[in-house]
């Protein structure tokens, strides 16, 4: 399958904190990879890397065999590419369920209305959300609203989505309804890259997981490998106070 990002030798420095070591990593087309490991060893940063909202100390982002942080490169163009839901939701509280869905799609895309409103629906569906169209935000649930912004991400119809601990702001009994959705999404063929702490969806939806600490990839396999048979002692350590 064709690599849809590769990412060599990223590093990434706060002030002369090295939060991303030496980072290699790759996604294919179609994959579903999860990111797994303890608060602050790196995870969001390396998402955020990805997608360029935090820019890389070093190293380069390959998309499509591009490099993306050669000054040429249009990253507009890239980001555009790139979905991203936060654990936040980040809906815009002043418009409409469709709303929210529409207006990245006319701004970005050059979408017209009707059609832009049409491929919304698409994606409201299928994560259960249409009957909400004329809701606002505060109207809905956690679950509710972190649906709708999977579903403003789908609408931009990008090549890649990535999932920054989607369910960590949700009451539990929400979890379930995100993760539903993530999965079917996953078993649909989208490419997916996604930070979670839901070491049981992790293991059911990844083609791969990869496991870090302390802003480096420690260790990399199927969930069979990851989760069963850990070659690294920080991953058995991680896995035992997380299972
Ligand atoms: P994770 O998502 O795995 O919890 P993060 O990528 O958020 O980890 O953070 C990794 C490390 O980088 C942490 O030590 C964090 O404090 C630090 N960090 C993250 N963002 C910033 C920032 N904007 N400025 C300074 N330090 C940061
Ligand atoms: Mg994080």
């Amino acid at each position: 399958m064709e690599t849809i990002i590769e990412i060599k030798h990223v590093n990434k420095y706060f002030g002369s904190h090295e939060v991303l070591k030496d980072i290699d990593f790759s996604v294919k087309k179609g994959e579903v990879v999860t990111i797994i490991g303890s608060s602050g060893s790196g995870k969001s940063t390396l998402l955020r890397c990805i997608n360029l909202l935090e820019k890389p100390s070093g190293g380069e982002i390959m998309y499509k065999g591009e490099n993306i942080l050669d000054e040429k490169h249009d990253i507009f163009t890239y980001r555009r590419k790139l979905g991203m839901v936060f654990q936040q939701f980040n809906l815009f509280n002043n418009h409409n369920v469709l709303s929210n869905c529409v207006v990245g799609q006319v701004k970005v895309l050059k979408r017209s209305k009707d059609e832009a409103e049409k491929v919304a629906m698409k994606y409201l569906k299928i994560v259960g959300m249409d009957k909400y169209v004329n809701a606002r935000p505060n109207q809905l649930s956690g679950g509710q609203k972190q649906r709708v912004a999977i579903a403003r991400a789908l609408s931009m119809e990008p090549d890649v989505m990535l999932f920054d601990e989607p369910t960590s702001a949700l009451d539990p009994e929400m979890v379930g309804e995100v993760l539903k959705v993530m999965k079917q999404l996953a078993e649909s063929g989208l490419t997916m890259l996604i930070v979670t702490h839901e070491m049981e969806f992790a293991k059911e939806v990844s083609d791969r997981v990869v496991f870090m600490d302390k802003g480096v990839i420690a260790e990399e396999g199927s969930p069979e490998q990851i989760f069963n048979h850990p070659t690294q002692e920080r991953t058995r350590e991680f896995l035992k106070r997380t299972l």
